[in-house]
């Protein structure tokens, strides 16, 4: 199976078992928005707490807030968004479809280094054994020639970026020859500034001056509140505020399900620091949050970081942790050294002091603000793409399994009488009675027990319990683990334990690294 059959299947999969569908379908669907449904709903909020308890629970010094979504107009002058939260537009005038200009180029990038690639591939096929591959990397022309070209470019773009020069930013794609994917043709317009933001009106007041912003980041909500919180839970530096809520960006080309959406989740954590320990405390939150990634167990190589080369405009420092997706590499959060930027730029527009008093050294300064910030949607998709397998049993049938983690599924049990009759739907139920105030559980009774697993294997539900007849007479029933398909017969009183044992979020915390 291609990695792009392996997507088609798994939106349509999502869809199919009630994970994902597209916003409004009945209407044919708005682009780049979508609703989360009944197994969707479960996945995400898990995601969610994994996050939340990560950082509230395993800190003493993080809390969380829930700030609007809606904000003063004036914070988003302050946080540089009204001027500068814009992304660089380029139409084909042929296709009329219209991209990021530097996302063309950074595609045009990636197809370079697919390209070297296949030379290695080559060239490791051709001589055997006694291949040296790094020696062929730094030796063979045509791999210099492309990874000198790429590099040149990449350096035009992050100095076209940087200066906010658009038309040297066309006059890279013209000169690589990319070419639009739909019309193959290279006819493309000027490049434009795009701002993200999406305005509102907010009260009854005529046009202008009662616009409102729909957040596009999570981030300022902590920023506003970093006095009320740090003053009324008397937070001493360093320490960290977590928030989890919408943001909204009217994004230029949304593609890719709910990687890029108009409407999407954000668990964001700021963490305040002494000015000068930033780099120290950025370099500790990016191991931390790696291996909060790594925890969920889909293997480490399916991750990497990637430094930023153009910095945003409030960073000194800036890495994003990338996932590999059936489309490739990328960002699922970020981690951001902002400096004093957001909190100076409020105390200057708000004209009310923010700054921490350190009593430890005796001055007030600024703090300096370490932020991670990661897409709950992009997670979802993370952990769908490396859950979605599709196996050959022993016989010859096939099933569909989403191997999520157990702590995470959206239903942890199913409960299951072999049959609808002789008293086993009812001890059955009890088995639910038992379960359901710690666990999400569902009971079945409908078809054959094989097709019942397969249901539950294709929603990702780690723990089947049958009840049969021998269940009546010993008080035990069966344990039906779903990545290996094995069964053990179990005491019913035990359940709860076991469950508990298998499903617990404590088994992924344990693999995080402390701060
Ligand atoms: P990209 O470069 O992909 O546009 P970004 O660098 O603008 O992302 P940030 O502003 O750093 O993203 O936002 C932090 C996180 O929020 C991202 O790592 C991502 O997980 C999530 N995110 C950002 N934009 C979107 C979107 N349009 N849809 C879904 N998630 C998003």
């Amino acid at each position: 199976m291609t990695q792009e059959e392996l997507f088609r299947k798994l939106i349509a999969h999502s869809k199919e078992y009630g994970f994902i569908f597209p916003s409004s379908e009945i209407y044919d669907g708005l682009s780049a928005v979508y609703d989360y449904g009944q197994m969707g709903v479960e996945l995400k909020n898990n995601i969610k707490k994994y996050w939340w308890d990560a950082m509230t629970k395993l800190h003493d010094n993080i809390v969380g807030i829930d700030a609007a979504i809606f904000m003063h107009p004036r914070t988003w002058e302050a946080s540089g968004h009204v001027g500068a939260f814009n992304d660089p537009l380029i139409d084909n005038r042929d296709s009329k479809k219209r991209y990021r200009a530097d996302v063309l180029v950074e595609e045009w990038m990636a197809r370079q280094d697919e390209k070297i690639e296949k030379e290695v591939e080559k060239a490791r096929k051709r001589f055997g054994e006694a291949f040296d591959e790094a020696q062929f990397r730094s030796t063979a022309p045509r791999v210099l020639e492309l990874s000198a070209r790429r590099e040149q470019v990449r350096l035009a773009m992050v100095a076209a970026l940087t200066d906010n020069d658009l038309e040297a930013l066309r006059r890279i794609i013209v000169g690589c020859e990319i070419v639009c994917p739909i019309s193959g043709t290279r006819n493309w317009t000027e490049v434009r500034q795009f701002n993200l933001m999406f305005e509102t009106r907010m009260g009854a007041a005529a046009h202008g001056a009662n616009i409102v912003y729909l957040r596009p980041e999570t981030a300022q909500g902590i920023f506003v509140n970093f006095l009320n919180v740090q003053k009324t839970g008397r937070m001493k530096i360093p320490f960290g505020i977590a928030q989890i809520g919408k943001a909204f960006r009217n994004e230029i080309v949304a593609r890719q399900f709910i990687f890029r959406m108009r409407e999407f989740e954000q668990m964001e954590m700021q963490f305040f620091v002494r000015p000068g320990q930033e780099i120290d405390w950025f370099n500790r939150w990016r191991e931390v949050r790696m291996s909060w990634h790594r925890a969920l167990g889909f293997g480490d190589e399916k991750y990497r970081f990637h430094d930023h080369d153009k910095l945003a405009h409030y960073a000194n420092a800036a890495t994003d942790v990338e996932f590999q997706f059936p489309f490739g590499f990328k960002e699922v959060e970020g981690v951001h050294s902002r400096t004093d930027f957001d909190l100076g730029n409020h105390q200057k527009f708000s004209g009310k002091k923010i700054q921490y008093f350190d009593p430890e050294s005796g001055e007030s300064y600024v703090p300096y603000v370490i932020e991670t910030s990661i897409g709950v949607d992009r997670t979802v998709l993370q952990v769908l793409s490396a859950a979605y397998t599709e196996e050959k049993l022993d016989g010859g049938e096939e099933r569909v399994v989403l191997r999520i983690p157990a702590a995470i599924a959206p239903v942890k049990v199913a409960v299951l009488p072999l049959v609808k009759k002789d008293g086993l739907p009812e001890v059955a139920r009890n088995i639910v009675d038992m379960l359901k105030f710690d666990h999400n559980v569902q009971y079945d009774e409908k078809d054959s027990i094989g097709k019942r697993y397969r249901r539950q294997d294709a929603i990702g539900t780690p723990l089947c319990i049958t009840v049969d007849h021998e269940s009546l007479e010993s008080r035990t029933v069966t344990i039906r683990h779903r990545d290996t398909m094995a069964q053990e017969r179990v005491p019913m009183a035990e359940l709860p334990r076991i469950v508990e044992e298998l499903v617990s979020m404590r088994r992924l915390f344990e693999r995080i690294k402390p701060l």
